[in-house]
């Protein structure tokens, strides 16, 4: 056994959402174990909950399979897909719910995270996936081709490094905080400015920094 070698951190599929969002909330969620709730978070738990409650059923042709646990051991990836949809020729494709109508690179990256799962899982290509806006009663797919999984391959490093890092990432402190359910403990404006932190600092131990 070599002792000496700490193993890789496995990457949660849910960590490269809260990443491409924003790598200070990935950490705080995924290493520091941080949760608060806000109306968004509450929804989107919401609307998982939905997805995963029904039956697994049959509908147009396809068999509809809910709360599938994935993983990759070449990846060092495990999660679960909200759905898996097995069309009638055998082939795989997941769909994640989303509650809101915005989707972009987090939602195809994490997507294409599950497809590299099932694909390893099962020995079968999966080239499309599919984004389900409840709200909307919308279906997208996307095309888990070459752009998708190079983003996803280097989103898998960027979040793995980060597991491993001994410090958070610097905080965003932009628009993005406004939206953030761990706005009130993360404090972005207060850790960007570190003649701030000085201060604060002087003010509640009395040391000068
Ligand atoms: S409050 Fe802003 S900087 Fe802090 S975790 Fe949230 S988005 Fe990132």
């Amino acid at each position: 056994m070599n002792a000496g070698v700490e193993p890789e951190p496995i990457v949660p599929i849910s960590a490269l959402e809260h990443h491409l969002y924003c790598p200070r909330q990935c950490a705080l969620v995924h290493v520091d174990g941080l949760w608060f709730d806000n109306e968004h978070t509450v929804r989107g738990t919401a609307g998982h909950a939905r997805a995963d409650s029904g039956a697994d059923r049959r509908e147009r042709g396809r068999r509809v399979l809910r709360a599938i646990p994935l993983w990759s051991e070449s990846l060092g990836l495990s999660g679960r897909a909200d759905v898996v949809e097995v069309g009638a020729d055998g082939t795989l494709a997941p769909v994640e719910y989303k509650i809101g109508s915005r989707h972009g690179e987090a939602a195809h990256v994490q997507l294409c995270a599950q497809g590299l799962c099932l694909e390893e899982m099962t020995g079968h290509p999966v080239p499309v996936g599919f984004l389900w806006f409840a709200a909307l009663r919308r279906r997208l797919r996307v095309d888990l081709d070459a752009g998708p999984r190079a983003r996803t391959l280097a989103a898998i490093e960027e979040v793995r490094a980060w597991l491993r890092a001994d410090r958070l990432p610097p905080p965003a402190n932009d628009a993005r905080c406004r939206q953030c359910q761990l706005l009130d403990h993360c404090q972005p404006e207060l850790c960007a400015d570190p003649d701030r932190i000085r201060a604060y600092l002087a003010e509640v131990m009395g040391c000068v920094c």
